[in-house]
Protein backbone atom coordinates (compact mmCIF):
# COMPACT_ATOMS: atom_id res chain seq x y z
CA UNK A 1 0.00 0.00 0.00
CA UNK A 2 1.74 3.06 -0.84
CA UNK A 3 1.61 5.70 1.96
CA UNK A 4 2.06 9.76 1.96
CA UNK A 5 2.66 12.19 5.17
CA UNK A 6 -0.67 13.90 3.72
CA UNK A 7 -3.77 12.84 1.62
CA UNK A 8 -5.76 15.32 0.44
CA UNK A 9 -9.24 14.76 -0.81
CA UNK A 10 -9.94 17.17 -3.45
CA UNK A 11 -8.42 19.33 -6.59
CA UNK A 12 -10.60 22.12 -6.07
CA UNK A 13 -8.92 25.37 -5.47
CA UNK A 14 -9.10 25.01 -1.43
CA UNK A 15 -7.44 21.27 -2.13
CA UNK A 16 -4.59 22.28 -4.42
CA UNK A 17 -4.04 25.31 -1.49
CA UNK A 18 -3.64 23.07 0.91
CA UNK A 19 -1.73 21.02 -0.67
CA UNK A 20 0.93 23.77 -1.68
CA UNK A 21 1.00 25.14 1.83
CA UNK A 22 1.64 21.41 3.47
CA UNK A 23 4.11 20.48 0.56
CA UNK A 24 6.28 23.55 0.84
CA UNK A 25 6.51 22.34 4.45
CA UNK A 26 8.12 19.34 3.57
CA UNK A 27 5.02 17.23 3.65
CA UNK A 28 5.23 14.62 1.26
CA UNK A 29 1.84 14.97 -0.36
CA UNK A 30 -1.04 13.35 -2.83
CA UNK A 31 -3.83 15.12 -3.91
CA UNK A 32 -6.73 12.86 -4.74
CA UNK A 33 -9.49 14.25 -7.34
CA UNK A 34 -12.19 12.74 -8.88
CA UNK A 35 -12.89 14.07 -11.84
CA UNK A 36 -10.47 14.11 -15.30
CA UNK A 37 -8.89 17.55 -14.54
CA UNK A 38 -8.14 19.53 -11.10
CA UNK A 39 -9.83 23.40 -10.27
CA UNK A 40 -13.59 22.19 -9.21
CA UNK A 41 -15.65 25.00 -9.56
CA UNK A 42 -12.41 26.78 -10.76
CA UNK A 43 -12.26 24.99 -13.92
CA UNK A 44 -12.61 27.06 -17.64
CA UNK A 45 -14.72 24.38 -19.61
CA UNK A 46 -15.34 23.92 -23.75
CA UNK A 47 -19.07 23.58 -23.51
CA UNK A 48 -19.08 24.13 -27.72
CA UNK A 49 -16.00 23.40 -29.73
CA UNK A 50 -14.38 26.48 -29.92
CA UNK A 51 -16.04 27.90 -27.04
CA UNK A 52 -14.93 28.21 -23.58
CA UNK A 53 -15.49 29.95 -20.53
CA UNK A 54 -15.13 29.65 -16.33
CA UNK A 55 -17.29 26.49 -16.12
CA UNK A 56 -18.94 27.60 -12.72
CA UNK A 57 -16.96 30.95 -10.85
CA UNK A 58 -16.36 33.74 -13.31
CA UNK A 59 -15.53 36.31 -11.84
CA UNK A 60 -12.26 36.90 -9.49
CA UNK A 61 -13.50 39.12 -6.04
CA UNK A 62 -11.87 37.16 -3.31
CA UNK A 63 -8.77 35.28 -3.90
CA UNK A 64 -6.76 36.29 -1.10
CA UNK A 65 -3.38 37.76 -0.96
CA UNK A 66 -2.50 35.69 2.03
CA UNK A 67 -2.88 32.63 -0.21
CA UNK A 68 -1.06 34.63 -3.30
CA UNK A 69 1.96 35.45 -1.13
CA UNK A 70 2.14 32.16 1.42
CA UNK A 71 2.51 29.90 -2.25
CA UNK A 72 4.68 32.30 -4.04
CA UNK A 73 2.04 32.76 -6.52
CA UNK A 74 3.28 35.11 -9.26
CA UNK A 75 1.03 38.20 -8.86
CA UNK A 76 1.13 39.44 -12.36
CA UNK A 77 -1.48 36.24 -13.02
CA UNK A 78 -4.03 37.21 -10.92
CA UNK A 79 -4.01 40.94 -12.40
CA UNK A 80 -6.90 41.83 -14.38
CA UNK A 81 -8.54 44.95 -15.37
CA UNK A 82 -10.85 46.10 -12.82
CA UNK A 83 -14.45 45.16 -13.88
CA UNK A 84 -17.13 47.75 -13.40
CA UNK A 85 -20.71 46.48 -12.88
CA UNK A 86 -23.83 47.52 -14.96
CA UNK A 87 -27.47 47.81 -13.68
CA UNK A 88 -29.26 47.37 -16.46
CA UNK A 89 -32.82 48.62 -16.78
CA UNK A 90 -34.14 48.68 -19.98
CA UNK A 91 -36.47 52.19 -18.96
CA UNK A 92 -34.32 54.78 -17.33
CA UNK A 93 -30.52 53.20 -18.97
CA UNK A 94 -27.61 51.73 -16.63
CA UNK A 95 -26.56 52.62 -13.73
CA UNK A 96 -22.84 51.97 -14.11
CA UNK A 97 -20.64 51.55 -10.54
CA UNK A 98 -16.90 52.01 -11.72
CA UNK A 99 -14.20 50.96 -9.37
CA UNK A 100 -14.10 48.75 -6.82
CA UNK A 101 -17.53 48.38 -5.96
CA UNK A 102 -18.91 51.77 -7.18
CA UNK A 103 -15.60 54.64 -6.03
CA UNK A 104 -17.72 56.25 -8.38
CA UNK A 105 -21.07 55.72 -10.48
CA UNK A 106 -22.52 56.78 -13.78
CA UNK A 107 -26.23 57.41 -14.67
CA UNK A 108 -27.77 58.61 -11.57
CA UNK A 109 -28.14 61.84 -10.09
CA UNK A 110 -25.37 63.50 -8.50
CA UNK A 111 -27.10 63.57 -5.14
CA UNK A 112 -27.66 59.75 -5.70
CA UNK A 113 -24.00 59.25 -6.19
CA UNK A 114 -22.82 60.48 -2.61
CA UNK A 115 -25.60 58.79 -1.02
CA UNK A 116 -24.25 55.82 -2.42
CA UNK A 117 -20.61 57.06 -1.73
CA UNK A 118 -21.82 57.56 2.36
CA UNK A 119 -23.28 54.23 2.20
CA UNK A 120 -20.37 52.41 0.60
CA UNK A 121 -17.82 53.78 3.07
CA UNK A 122 -20.23 53.00 5.57
CA UNK A 123 -20.63 48.97 4.76
CA UNK A 124 -16.87 48.90 3.48
CA UNK A 125 -15.53 49.81 6.97
CA UNK A 126 -17.80 47.26 8.15
CA UNK A 127 -16.69 44.39 6.05
CA UNK A 128 -13.21 45.80 7.17
CA UNK A 129 -13.67 45.03 10.41
CA UNK A 130 -15.60 41.44 10.08
CA UNK A 131 -12.65 40.83 7.29
CA UNK A 132 -10.40 40.53 10.18
CA UNK A 133 -11.87 37.16 10.53
CA UNK A 134 -11.69 35.65 7.28
CA UNK A 135 -7.85 34.64 7.34
CA UNK A 136 -8.01 33.14 10.78
CA UNK A 137 -9.39 30.20 12.14
CA UNK A 138 -12.79 31.38 13.75
CA UNK A 139 -12.72 31.53 17.86
CA UNK A 140 -13.89 28.15 19.37
CA UNK A 141 -15.68 28.37 22.83
CA UNK A 142 -13.84 26.80 25.64
CA UNK A 143 -10.49 27.42 23.29
CA UNK A 144 -10.50 30.84 23.36
CA UNK A 145 -6.97 31.46 23.35
CA UNK A 146 -4.69 34.45 23.41
CA UNK A 147 -4.87 34.81 19.65
CA UNK A 148 -8.56 34.53 19.39
CA UNK A 149 -8.50 36.74 22.16
CA UNK A 150 -6.48 39.73 21.11
CA UNK A 151 -8.43 39.02 17.21
CA UNK A 152 -11.66 39.91 19.20
CA UNK A 153 -10.19 42.61 21.09
CA UNK A 154 -8.62 44.15 17.87
CA UNK A 155 -11.46 44.25 16.35
CA UNK A 156 -13.39 45.55 18.78
CA UNK A 157 -10.97 48.28 18.98
CA UNK A 158 -11.00 48.78 15.56
CA UNK A 159 -14.87 49.63 15.80
CA UNK A 160 -14.36 51.82 18.63
CA UNK A 161 -11.59 53.99 17.00
CA UNK A 162 -14.15 54.81 14.39
CA UNK A 163 -16.25 56.34 17.89
CA UNK A 164 -19.18 55.25 19.77
CA UNK A 165 -21.78 56.15 16.98
CA UNK A 166 -20.24 53.51 14.37
CA UNK A 167 -19.92 50.78 16.69
CA UNK A 168 -23.74 51.22 17.69
CA UNK A 169 -24.33 51.58 14.16
CA UNK A 170 -22.79 47.95 14.06
CA UNK A 171 -24.66 46.75 16.21
CA UNK A 172 -27.86 47.90 14.90
CA UNK A 173 -27.06 46.95 11.41
CA UNK A 174 -25.10 43.38 11.38
CA UNK A 175 -28.58 41.20 11.58
CA UNK A 176 -30.61 43.33 9.16
CA UNK A 177 -31.84 42.68 5.75
CA UNK A 178 -30.19 44.82 2.90
CA UNK A 179 -33.94 45.93 1.86
CA UNK A 180 -33.98 47.80 4.67
CA UNK A 181 -30.29 49.23 4.51
CA UNK A 182 -30.81 50.39 1.12
CA UNK A 183 -33.47 51.90 1.45
CA UNK A 184 -32.22 54.22 4.46
CA UNK A 185 -29.55 55.38 2.51
CA UNK A 186 -30.80 55.32 -1.24
CA UNK A 187 -33.34 56.74 -3.82
CA UNK A 188 -32.46 55.10 -7.20
CA UNK A 189 -34.17 51.19 -7.40
CA UNK A 190 -31.47 50.04 -9.86
CA UNK A 191 -28.64 50.57 -6.95
CA UNK A 192 -30.89 49.08 -4.47
CA UNK A 193 -31.82 46.44 -6.76
CA UNK A 194 -27.66 45.74 -7.14
CA UNK A 195 -27.66 45.50 -3.34
CA UNK A 196 -30.31 43.32 -2.61
CA UNK A 197 -29.17 40.62 -5.55
CA UNK A 198 -25.43 40.97 -4.23
CA UNK A 199 -26.59 40.09 -0.69
CA UNK A 200 -28.23 36.89 -1.66
CA UNK A 201 -26.49 35.70 -4.92
CA UNK A 202 -25.54 31.95 -3.98
CA UNK A 203 -27.68 31.77 -1.03
CA UNK A 204 -31.69 31.13 -0.06
CA UNK A 205 -32.37 34.12 1.28
CA UNK A 206 -34.52 37.42 -0.34
CA UNK A 207 -33.39 40.89 0.46
CA UNK A 208 -36.10 40.92 2.70
CA UNK A 209 -35.41 37.92 4.91
CA UNK A 210 -33.99 39.06 8.07
CA UNK A 211 -29.92 39.19 8.24
CA UNK A 212 -29.60 38.95 4.45
CA UNK A 213 -27.28 41.67 4.58
CA UNK A 214 -24.30 39.58 5.95
CA UNK A 215 -24.62 38.21 2.47
CA UNK A 216 -23.50 41.63 1.31
CA UNK A 217 -20.85 42.26 4.07
CA UNK A 218 -19.65 39.18 3.09
CA UNK A 219 -19.08 40.11 -0.70
CA UNK A 220 -17.63 43.46 0.37
CA UNK A 221 -15.03 41.30 2.67
CA UNK A 222 -13.55 40.16 -0.45
CA UNK A 223 -10.23 42.05 -2.29
CA UNK A 224 -9.34 41.61 -5.70
CA UNK A 225 -6.66 43.97 -7.85
CA UNK A 226 -5.61 45.16 -4.50
CA UNK A 227 -9.20 46.82 -3.48
CA UNK A 228 -11.75 45.85 -0.90
CA UNK A 229 -14.92 45.67 -3.44
CA UNK A 230 -12.87 44.81 -6.69
CA UNK A 231 -13.58 42.19 -9.52
CA UNK A 232 -11.94 41.44 -12.75
CA UNK A 233 -12.70 38.54 -15.44
CA UNK A 234 -9.28 35.95 -15.65
CA UNK A 235 -8.10 35.92 -18.91
CA UNK A 236 -8.35 32.12 -20.09
CA UNK A 237 -11.50 31.72 -17.52
CA UNK A 238 -11.31 30.81 -13.56
CA UNK A 239 -8.92 27.99 -15.20
CA UNK A 240 -6.39 30.06 -15.31
CA UNK A 241 -6.22 30.41 -11.82
CA UNK A 242 -6.50 26.81 -10.82
CA UNK A 243 -3.69 26.01 -13.03
CA UNK A 244 -1.32 28.67 -11.32
CA UNK A 245 -2.51 27.09 -7.78
CA UNK A 246 -1.63 23.27 -9.77
CA UNK A 247 1.66 24.47 -10.73
CA UNK A 248 2.15 25.47 -7.29
CA UNK A 249 1.80 22.74 -5.62
CA UNK A 250 3.74 20.97 -7.95
CA UNK A 251 6.50 22.82 -7.83
CA UNK A 252 6.30 22.31 -3.66
CA UNK A 253 6.53 18.83 -4.11
CA UNK A 254 3.16 17.62 -4.28
CA UNK A 255 1.78 15.18 -6.51
CA UNK A 256 -1.46 15.09 -8.22
CA UNK A 257 -3.75 12.03 -9.27
CA UNK A 258 -7.08 12.62 -11.24
CA UNK A 259 -9.50 10.46 -12.23
CA UNK A 260 -9.21 9.46 -8.06
CA UNK A 261 -11.95 9.76 -7.12
CA UNK A 262 -12.23 8.50 -2.90
CA UNK A 263 -14.71 6.09 -1.87
CA UNK A 264 -13.87 5.36 1.70
CA UNK A 265 -12.15 7.31 4.91
CA UNK A 266 -10.72 4.62 7.01
CA UNK A 267 -9.94 5.23 10.86
CA UNK A 268 -9.16 3.12 14.07
CA UNK A 269 -9.46 3.81 17.12
CA UNK A 270 -10.74 7.20 16.54
CA UNK A 271 -7.21 7.78 14.40
CA UNK A 272 -6.97 8.35 10.80
CA UNK A 273 -5.67 5.79 8.28
CA UNK A 274 -6.18 6.59 4.65
CA UNK A 275 -8.49 6.17 2.28
CA UNK A 276 -9.94 4.06 -0.34
CA UNK A 277 -10.32 4.99 -4.14
CA UNK A 278 -13.38 3.99 -5.87
CA UNK A 279 -11.56 1.24 -7.58
CA UNK A 280 -10.65 -0.36 -4.55
CA UNK A 281 -6.94 1.00 -4.13
CA UNK A 282 -6.27 1.56 -0.20
CA UNK A 283 -3.69 4.81 0.36
CA UNK A 284 -2.13 5.47 3.75
CA UNK A 285 -1.47 8.42 5.77
CA UNK A 286 -1.81 9.31 9.11
CA UNK A 287 -3.13 13.13 7.73
CA UNK A 288 -5.88 13.66 5.58
CA UNK A 289 -7.31 16.78 4.68
CA UNK A 290 -10.43 16.72 3.15
CA UNK A 291 -11.35 19.64 0.47
CA UNK A 292 -14.95 18.64 -0.42
CA UNK A 293 -17.98 18.90 0.91
CA UNK A 294 -18.13 18.03 4.70
CA UNK A 295 -21.27 16.62 4.78
CA UNK A 296 -19.65 13.96 2.37
CA UNK A 297 -16.97 14.08 4.00
CA UNK A 298 -18.19 13.12 7.81
CA UNK A 299 -21.26 11.16 6.41
CA UNK A 300 -20.78 9.36 3.15
CA UNK A 301 -16.90 8.79 3.15
CA UNK A 302 -16.60 7.91 6.99
CA UNK A 303 -17.62 4.31 8.80
CA UNK A 304 -21.40 4.97 10.12
CA UNK A 305 -20.14 4.66 13.85
CA UNK A 306 -16.92 6.81 13.50
CA UNK A 307 -18.57 9.79 14.81
CA UNK A 308 -21.33 10.26 17.29
CA UNK A 309 -25.19 10.03 16.69
CA UNK A 310 -25.44 13.96 17.84
CA UNK A 311 -22.61 15.03 15.31
CA UNK A 312 -24.13 13.00 12.94
CA UNK A 313 -27.78 14.75 13.09
CA UNK A 314 -26.32 18.38 13.10
CA UNK A 315 -24.40 17.81 9.83
CA UNK A 316 -27.97 15.86 8.56
CA UNK A 317 -29.63 19.38 9.32
CA UNK A 318 -26.69 21.46 7.18
CA UNK A 319 -28.98 23.49 4.78
CA UNK A 320 -26.70 23.38 1.49
CA UNK A 321 -29.44 23.12 -1.37
CA UNK A 322 -27.59 25.13 -4.43
CA UNK A 323 -29.74 28.16 -5.37
CA UNK A 324 -27.89 29.05 -8.30
CA UNK A 325 -27.66 28.06 -12.18
CA UNK A 326 -25.22 28.78 -14.81
CA UNK A 327 -25.93 29.63 -18.05
CA UNK A 328 -23.39 29.49 -21.03
CA UNK A 329 -24.13 30.62 -24.90
CA UNK A 330 -22.03 30.44 -27.59
CA UNK A 331 -23.04 33.28 -30.18
CA UNK A 332 -22.28 33.91 -33.55
CA UNK A 333 -21.60 37.87 -32.53
CA UNK A 334 -20.80 40.02 -29.83
CA UNK A 335 -24.72 40.88 -27.85
CA UNK A 336 -25.73 44.63 -28.04
CA UNK A 337 -26.96 45.48 -24.39
CA UNK A 338 -28.98 48.64 -24.88
CA UNK A 339 -27.50 51.90 -23.37
CA UNK A 340 -23.72 49.77 -22.48
CA UNK A 341 -20.56 50.85 -24.41
CA UNK A 342 -18.50 48.05 -25.67
CA UNK A 343 -15.47 48.73 -22.81
CA UNK A 344 -18.55 48.57 -20.43
CA UNK A 345 -20.00 45.35 -21.85
CA UNK A 346 -16.67 43.67 -20.75
CA UNK A 347 -17.38 44.07 -16.96
CA UNK A 348 -20.29 42.52 -14.88
CA UNK A 349 -24.09 43.41 -15.86
CA UNK A 350 -27.19 42.54 -13.58
CA UNK A 351 -30.52 42.23 -14.27
CA UNK A 352 -32.00 43.47 -11.35
CA UNK A 353 -34.48 46.25 -11.49
CA UNK A 354 -35.21 46.92 -8.11
CA UNK A 355 -35.62 45.57 -4.49
CA UNK A 356 -38.68 43.99 -5.51
CA UNK A 357 -37.68 42.33 -8.78
CA UNK A 358 -35.24 40.30 -6.44
CA UNK A 359 -37.35 39.51 -3.57
CA UNK A 360 -40.48 38.18 -6.35
CA UNK A 361 -37.75 36.60 -8.05
CA UNK A 362 -36.64 34.26 -4.53
CA UNK A 363 -40.49 34.19 -3.49
CA UNK A 364 -41.55 30.62 -5.82
CA UNK A 365 -38.08 29.46 -5.15
CA UNK A 366 -39.27 28.77 -1.58
CA UNK A 367 -41.75 26.66 -2.81
CA UNK A 368 -39.37 24.70 -5.02
CA UNK A 369 -40.48 26.98 -8.67
CA UNK A 370 -38.72 29.55 -10.64
CA UNK A 371 -39.49 33.04 -11.76
CA UNK A 372 -40.67 33.51 -15.06
CA UNK A 373 -38.75 36.93 -14.53
CA UNK A 374 -35.35 36.21 -13.10
CA UNK A 375 -32.60 38.16 -11.42
CA UNK A 376 -29.07 37.58 -12.95
CA UNK A 377 -25.34 38.50 -13.11
CA UNK A 378 -23.51 38.04 -17.03
CA UNK A 379 -19.96 38.31 -18.19
CA UNK A 380 -18.91 38.15 -21.57
CA UNK A 381 -15.65 36.67 -21.26
CA UNK A 382 -14.61 36.58 -24.70
CA UNK A 383 -14.63 40.31 -25.13
CA UNK A 384 -11.55 40.37 -22.52
CA UNK A 385 -10.13 37.38 -23.25
CA UNK A 386 -10.95 36.69 -27.35
CA UNK A 387 -9.03 33.51 -27.42
CA UNK A 388 -12.57 31.75 -25.56
CA UNK A 389 -14.66 32.02 -28.81
CA UNK A 390 -13.84 32.02 -32.64
CA UNK A 391 -13.20 34.90 -34.34
CA UNK A 392 -16.44 37.16 -34.96
CA UNK A 393 -17.94 35.12 -31.88
CA UNK A 394 -18.84 35.55 -28.32
CA UNK A 395 -19.04 34.25 -25.13
CA UNK A 396 -21.74 34.55 -22.56
CA UNK A 397 -21.88 33.31 -18.93
CA UNK A 398 -24.33 34.14 -16.18
CA UNK A 399 -25.13 33.29 -12.93
CA UNK A 400 -29.04 33.39 -12.62
CA UNK A 401 -29.90 33.62 -9.00
CA UNK A 402 -33.08 31.25 -7.36
CA UNK A 403 -32.97 28.31 -9.65
CA UNK A 404 -33.87 25.76 -6.29
CA UNK A 405 -32.45 22.30 -5.85
CA UNK A 406 -35.47 20.82 -5.81
CA UNK A 407 -37.99 21.87 -8.42
CA UNK A 408 -41.49 21.10 -8.14
CA UNK A 409 -41.46 19.44 -11.77
CA UNK A 410 -38.19 18.11 -11.99
CA UNK A 411 -35.50 19.79 -13.75
CA UNK A 412 -35.78 17.65 -17.12
CA UNK A 413 -39.46 19.38 -17.27
CA UNK A 414 -38.44 22.30 -15.88
CA UNK A 415 -35.22 23.31 -17.58
CA UNK A 416 -36.06 24.27 -21.01
CA UNK A 417 -39.39 26.27 -19.55
CA UNK A 418 -36.51 28.07 -17.70
CA UNK A 419 -33.72 28.75 -20.48
CA UNK A 420 -36.64 30.44 -22.23
CA UNK A 421 -37.49 33.00 -19.03
CA UNK A 422 -33.90 33.70 -18.93
CA UNK A 423 -33.67 34.16 -22.79
CA UNK A 424 -36.83 36.30 -22.51
CA UNK A 425 -34.88 38.39 -20.00
CA UNK A 426 -31.72 39.01 -22.02
CA UNK A 427 -34.23 39.88 -25.22
CA UNK A 428 -35.17 42.54 -23.22
CA UNK A 429 -31.72 43.97 -22.63
CA UNK A 430 -30.20 42.44 -25.84
CA UNK A 431 -32.72 42.32 -28.48
CA UNK A 432 -31.83 39.54 -31.48
CA UNK A 433 -29.34 37.70 -28.84
CA UNK A 434 -31.70 34.98 -29.33
CA UNK A 435 -30.82 34.90 -33.09
CA UNK A 436 -27.61 34.77 -31.93
CA UNK A 437 -27.08 31.72 -29.93
CA UNK A 438 -24.99 28.51 -31.81
CA UNK A 439 -25.47 26.69 -28.29
CA UNK A 440 -26.32 26.57 -25.21
CA UNK A 441 -26.14 25.07 -21.90
CA UNK A 442 -27.96 25.49 -18.47
CA UNK A 443 -26.49 24.01 -15.41
CA UNK A 444 -29.01 23.69 -12.65
CA UNK A 445 -27.70 23.18 -9.09
CA UNK A 446 -29.08 19.30 -9.79
CA UNK A 447 -26.25 19.50 -12.66
CA UNK A 448 -23.60 21.41 -10.93
CA UNK A 449 -23.58 18.48 -8.24
CA UNK A 450 -23.55 15.68 -10.95
CA UNK A 451 -20.51 17.61 -12.46
CA UNK A 452 -18.23 18.94 -10.20
CA UNK A 453 -19.36 16.35 -7.49
CA UNK A 454 -20.55 19.18 -4.93
CA UNK A 455 -23.25 17.76 -3.35
CA UNK A 456 -26.57 20.37 -3.55
CA UNK A 457 -24.46 21.97 -6.44
CA UNK A 458 -24.85 24.85 -3.29
CA UNK A 459 -21.81 27.81 -4.18
CA UNK A 460 -20.31 28.00 -0.84
CA UNK A 461 -21.17 24.04 0.11
CA UNK A 462 -23.37 24.45 3.04
CA UNK A 463 -25.78 28.03 3.35
CA UNK A 464 -23.92 31.14 4.22
CA UNK A 465 -26.32 32.42 6.93
CA UNK A 466 -25.67 33.60 10.78
CA UNK A 467 -26.29 29.91 11.89
CA UNK A 468 -24.29 28.27 9.65
CA UNK A 469 -21.34 30.93 10.49
CA UNK A 470 -17.61 31.12 12.60
CA UNK A 471 -17.96 28.69 15.08
CA UNK A 472 -21.10 26.74 13.66
CA UNK A 473 -19.71 26.38 10.39
CA UNK A 474 -19.78 23.70 8.55
CA UNK A 475 -21.71 22.76 11.96
CA UNK A 476 -21.16 23.24 15.60
CA UNK A 477 -18.10 20.36 16.39
CA UNK A 478 -16.37 20.33 13.39
CA UNK A 479 -15.88 24.18 12.81
CA UNK A 480 -12.27 25.44 12.83
CA UNK A 481 -11.51 22.34 10.70
CA UNK A 482 -10.67 20.10 12.82
CA UNK A 483 -13.00 16.57 12.96
CA UNK A 484 -13.47 13.87 16.08
CA UNK A 485 -10.99 11.28 13.92
CA UNK A 486 -7.43 12.60 15.15
CA UNK A 487 -5.63 13.74 12.00
CA UNK A 488 -9.14 13.97 9.77
CA UNK A 489 -9.48 17.68 8.89
CA UNK A 490 -11.93 19.94 6.69
CA UNK A 491 -10.66 22.72 3.84
CA UNK A 492 -13.71 23.23 1.77
CA UNK A 493 -15.92 26.10 1.44
CA UNK A 494 -18.23 24.63 3.50
CA UNK A 495 -15.60 25.49 6.36
CA UNK A 496 -14.91 29.17 7.53
CA UNK A 497 -15.10 31.53 6.32
CA UNK A 498 -17.40 30.00 3.05
CA UNK A 499 -16.85 29.96 -0.75
CA UNK A 500 -15.64 31.89 -3.32
CA UNK A 501 -12.32 31.57 -5.61
CA UNK A 502 -10.56 32.96 -2.09
CA UNK A 503 -8.44 30.11 -0.91
CA UNK A 504 -8.99 30.68 2.66
CA UNK A 505 -10.57 27.76 3.96
CA UNK A 506 -7.76 25.36 2.79
CA UNK A 507 -5.35 28.33 3.34
CA UNK A 508 -6.35 28.30 7.17
CA UNK A 509 -6.87 24.74 7.32
CA UNK A 510 -2.88 24.15 6.05
CA UNK A 511 -1.72 26.47 8.82
CA UNK A 512 -3.64 24.97 11.68
CA UNK A 513 -2.43 21.60 10.77
CA UNK A 514 1.13 22.54 10.87
CA UNK A 515 1.03 24.52 13.67
CA UNK A 516 -1.09 21.68 15.51
CA UNK A 517 1.79 19.26 14.25
CA UNK A 518 4.58 21.56 15.19
CA UNK A 519 3.22 22.06 18.89
C1 LIG B 1 -23.33 28.84 -10.23
C2 LIG B 1 -22.13 29.25 -9.40
C3 LIG B 1 -21.41 30.40 -9.75
C4 LIG B 1 -20.33 30.81 -8.99
N1 LIG B 1 -19.65 31.95 -9.34
C5 LIG B 1 -18.61 32.37 -8.58
C6 LIG B 1 -17.86 33.53 -8.96
O1 LIG B 1 -18.13 34.17 -9.98
N2 LIG B 1 -16.82 33.91 -8.17
C7 LIG B 1 -16.46 33.19 -7.05
O2 LIG B 1 -15.49 33.58 -6.36
N3 LIG B 1 -17.13 32.06 -6.69
C8 LIG B 1 -18.18 31.64 -7.42
N4 LIG B 1 -18.83 30.48 -7.09
C9 LIG B 1 -18.42 29.73 -5.88
C10 LIG B 1 -17.19 28.82 -6.11
O3 LIG B 1 -17.31 28.15 -7.34
C11 LIG B 1 -17.06 27.79 -4.97
O4 LIG B 1 -17.23 28.40 -3.72
C12 LIG B 1 -15.71 27.11 -5.04
O5 LIG B 1 -15.60 26.38 -6.25
C13 LIG B 1 -15.47 26.16 -3.87
O6 LIG B 1 -14.13 25.69 -3.99
P1 LIG B 1 -13.63 24.36 -3.26
O7 LIG B 1 -12.23 24.13 -3.67
O8 LIG B 1 -13.92 24.47 -1.80
O9 LIG B 1 -14.58 23.20 -3.79
P2 LIG B 1 -14.92 22.71 -5.28
O10 LIG B 1 -14.65 23.77 -6.26
O11 LIG B 1 -16.30 22.14 -5.20
O12 LIG B 1 -13.89 21.55 -5.53
C14 LIG B 1 -14.00 20.29 -4.88
C15 LIG B 1 -13.27 19.25 -5.72
O13 LIG B 1 -13.34 18.00 -5.04
C16 LIG B 1 -13.60 16.97 -6.00
N5 LIG B 1 -14.23 15.84 -5.29
C17 LIG B 1 -15.49 15.79 -4.78
N6 LIG B 1 -15.71 14.60 -4.19
C18 LIG B 1 -14.56 13.89 -4.32
C19 LIG B 1 -14.15 12.59 -3.90
N7 LIG B 1 -14.97 11.75 -3.22
N8 LIG B 1 -12.88 12.17 -4.20
C20 LIG B 1 -12.02 12.99 -4.86
N9 LIG B 1 -12.37 14.22 -5.30
C21 LIG B 1 -13.62 14.67 -5.02
C22 LIG B 1 -14.50 17.63 -7.02
O14 LIG B 1 -14.47 16.93 -8.25
C23 LIG B 1 -13.89 19.04 -7.10
O15 LIG B 1 -12.87 19.09 -8.07
C24 LIG B 1 -19.92 30.03 -7.86
C25 LIG B 1 -20.63 28.87 -7.53
C26 LIG B 1 -21.71 28.48 -8.28
C27 LIG B 1 -22.45 27.21 -7.91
Amino acid sequence: MKSYDAIVIGGGHNGLVAAGLLAKAGKHVIVLEAGDRVGGGARTVEFHPGYRTSGLAHLVNRLAPEVVGELGLDPSLFAGEMAPTVVLDSETGPAILRGAYGEAIDGVSPGEAIAFGRMRAKLMMQAGILGRFLAKRPPRPGETGLGSLVDLGLAGLGLIGKGRDEARDFARMALMNVADIADEYLEDDRLKGLLAFDAVLGIHLGPRSPTSLLGLYYRLTGTALGARGGQFLPRGGMGSLAEALERAAIDHGAEIRVNAAVSRIFSAGGRIEGVALADGEKIASTLVVSAIHPVATLRRLLAPGDIDTGLSISLKNVRSKGDAAKLHLALDRVPDFAGVSSADARGRLVIARNVRHVEEAFNPAKYGEFSADPVMEITLPSLVDPSLAPPGGAVLSAVVQFAPYELREGWEVGRPKFLAAIMGALERHAPGIGASVVASELLTPVDIERRYNMPGGHWHHGELQVDQLLLNRPTFGVAGYDTPIDGLYLASAGSHPGGGISGLPGRNAARHILSRRAA
